[in-house]
């Protein structure tokens, strides 16, 4: 078959815009199937593995046989069951997130998609979830970012699950700025000010999982869980792509 000149062009432009190099080192060679990311840095990523708290998904050093929950949570009322995600967020893992959000780093889709395939089927799946909800943007920030990355790692994880994405659930109505001062409780107040419920809807029955890129504190993620538990949801479980350790 004649290769067609378009596909044939286009594809030569691509080369020269993203050239075959490691998008992180610049030095490794790595494809568009790779999400340009060679195999060393792939390598330096850390997965998120048990042993790990059940409830909130931190890692735990050590050969832990039972059940666990950090110290944190055995304190703290989350409105959310369990939070796990794919990879901490340092080093290379949080370079991978930063780009990203702020640089438009798409090209690390194929790679994530195949992470999320790998990493999260086991869980937090189970069965009977009615649908996956991504973390809100501002309209504001929405606008001036143009994409809500929630969204889109949501639109990923939905794909491998197979279930639907619900971006209409939950509103954003307040935006939450630097809050490095505040003390978590004070800024977990602040983050739940921020979201509020962009529908009526009877949510009794069923069952969410709430997308972000990254878990931090819990206070955002929990922020949205504790929206659609208000509505009346049965269960509510966090997924992330990355996670703070
Ligand atoms: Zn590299
Ligand atoms: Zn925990």
């Amino acid at each position: 078959m004649i290769p067609n000149p378009a596909v044939r062009i286009t594809e030569s432009l691509l080369r020269l815009l993203y050239p075959e190099r490691c998008q992180l080192c610049g030095d490794q060679p790595a494809s568009r199937a790779e999400g340009f990311v060679c195999a060393t840095c792939q390598g330096s990523v850390r997965w998120i593995e048990r042993p790990l708290c059940e409830r909130c998904g931190l890692p735990f050093e050590g050969d832990l046989k039972h059940a666990f929950e950090c110290p944190n949570c055995v304190e703290g009322d989350f409105a959310f069951g369990r939070a796990r995600a794919v990879f901490v967020a340092s080093g290379a893992g949080r370079e991978l997130v930063h780009r990203y959000k702020y640089h438009r780093a798409f090209w690390f889709e194929p790679l994530f998609d195949r992470w999320v395939r790998r990493q999260s089927l086991p869980e937090p799946p189970g069965q009977g979830w009615s649908g996956i909800v991504p973390v809100p943007l501002h309209p504001v920030k929405r606008r001036e970012r143009e994409f809500n990355q929630a969204e889109r790692l949501a639109r990923l994880l939905g794909a491998a699950l197979g279930l639907p994405v619900r971006a209409d659930l939950v509103r954003r109505h307040a935006p939450t700025g630097t809050q490095t001062r505040l003390s978590r409780k004070a800024r977990a107040a602040n983050v739940r000010r921020a979201f509020g419920s962009a529908s009526d809807a009877d949510l009794s029955g069923t069952r969410w999982i709430v997308a972000d890129d990254v878990f931090t504190t819990g206070a955002t993620t929990d922020a949205v869980a504790r929206i659609l538990r208000g509505r009346g949801a049965d269960a509510v479980d966090v997924w992330t792509l990355a996670r703070g350790i």
